[in-house]
């Protein structure tokens, strides 16, 4: 009976933070639990950031910043879409929030209205659903499976559109699947989009430069007629192991930019100072100084599929970029494990943390209830020990 709004009583708590306070409270009891929940870089963050941040402290940034950020920040950010993305933004095109997190929120605020229908190809950020519910829209889940490596098709987006649909919101590479549109997937996306002009998409590219492929990231808004339709988020997070920083940030039509502009003003001001001058330094690096995470990353990956492949049950793709993958494992479902039956994916990955002391998270926090998420974003030896205690459990 505590008088709470109804928008947070229908809101769900991030399953991925749930699952990270109950492995938490098991380590509290003395077990020793590994954490694959998280999709958070084991890293440092390198010290040449480092560097920036305490220089910027040094040198008495201590005021509040401009609402949408140092234009010096911006700067970096045009030149860096310039160099990675060959989009040309500028600066009443930029704001950058305090993670790519809010820079979603804000988008949601800002373009949507009550009853409007944002479509979410599955899996999708555990987030999303959320933010978009939160500001009156209707998630519609665009379910896909392994067959297409877990990819909206053209067919699938027209068949999803009504004349509700506001938005499109989707990660490449894919948080938690892994997967990468390419060029060309994109495009025939866009071929469907070019019907209904009234539609948005949020390319949301955090994973940008994690990215295991031999062909550089595709971007949404450099997609023929797409960059007036687009709002492209990015931020520093995961390629530069910078999670607590939080540093985001969008490049989108000025009107939309000016909206978020707008919207932030009243309810955060502008992201963290000495954070923006270290992100200045980390955007005007070359993209190969963080290219000894990225390669680890991959042989983690490798790792983790070659384990897999032993286990029976766990059907996996090949995840492109990221540090998730995403195995299938209804084959467990109906099954009874060391006296437990496993109904769905949340039974599993509860079964994993309990029995095998391994922290993952359930698909349905995806949208995609027959999947589990594994992090490799931990050591080789923490991710052969997890793997073998997944083995014992299940076999
Ligand atoms: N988008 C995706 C796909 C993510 O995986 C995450 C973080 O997990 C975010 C956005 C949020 O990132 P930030 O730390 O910048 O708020």
């Amino acid at each position: 009976n505590q008088p709470l709004s109804n928008r947070i009583l229908n809101m769900s708590t991030s399953a991925t933070l749930a699952m990270a306070a109950k492995a938490r409270e098991l380590r509290g009891e003395g077990k020793d639990i590994i954490g694959l929940s998280l999709g958070e870089p084991d890293f440092n963050t390198p010290d040449f950031i480092k560097d920036a941040a305490i220089q910027a402290i040094n040198d008495n940034y201590n005021s509040y910043t401009p609402v949408d950020g140092y234009q010096e920040l911006k700067e970096a950010i045009i030149t860096k879409f310039k160099r990675d993305n060959n989009l040309t933004y500028t600066l009443p095109q930029i704001v950058v929030s305090t993670g790519a997190k809010q820079c979603l929120a804000n988008v949601a605020a800002v373009m949507l209205n009550e009853g409007d229908e944002v479509i979410l190809p599955c899996p999708y950020w555990v987030s999303y659903s959320d933010i978009v519910k939160l500001n009156g829209g209707i998630p519609v889940e665009v379910p896909t499976t392994i067959d297409t490596d877990f990819k909206m098709t053209p067919a699938q987006l027209e068949a999803a559109i009504t004349p509700k649909t506001k938005m499109i919101w989707f990660s490449s590479p894919c948080n938690p699947s892994g997967s990468i549109y390419s060029k060309e997937e994109l495009e025939g996306l866009a071929e469907v989009l070019k019907k209904h002009p009234n539609i948005y998409v949020v390319s949301d590219e955090i994973y940008e430069h994690i990215n295991y492929t031999n062909s550089s990231h595709a971007s949404m808004a450099s997609v023929d007629g797409m960059f007036e339709k687009t709002i492209t988020v990015n931020g520093v997070s995961k390629a530069f192991a910078m999670t607590g920083w939080r540093i985001g940030y969008i490049g989108a039509p000025d009107w939309i930019a000016r909206a978020c502009n707008k919207m932030q003003g009243q309810v955060t001001s502008g992201a963290n100072c000495i954070a923006q001058r270290a992100v200045i330094t980390a955007l005007n690096a070359d993209p190969s100084a963080v290219k000894f995470m990225i390669d680890e990353f991959k042989v983690r990956r490798d790792l983790v599929l070659d384990l897999l492949s032993d286990i029976e049950g766990f059907n996996t793709n090949v995840p492109e970029g990221a540090f998730y993958v995403f195995p299938n494992v209804s084959y467990f479902f109906g099954k009874t494990l060391k006296g437990k039956t496993i109904n769905n994916a949340t039974d599993f990955s509860l079964f994993l943390l309990e029995e095998a002391l391994v922290a993952t998270v359930t698909g349905d926090a995806f949208g995609n209830p027959d999947c589990i998420r594994i992090s490799y974003a931990a050591s080789q030896e923490q991710i052969k020990e997890a793997i073998q205690r997944i083995k014992e459990a299940v076999s």
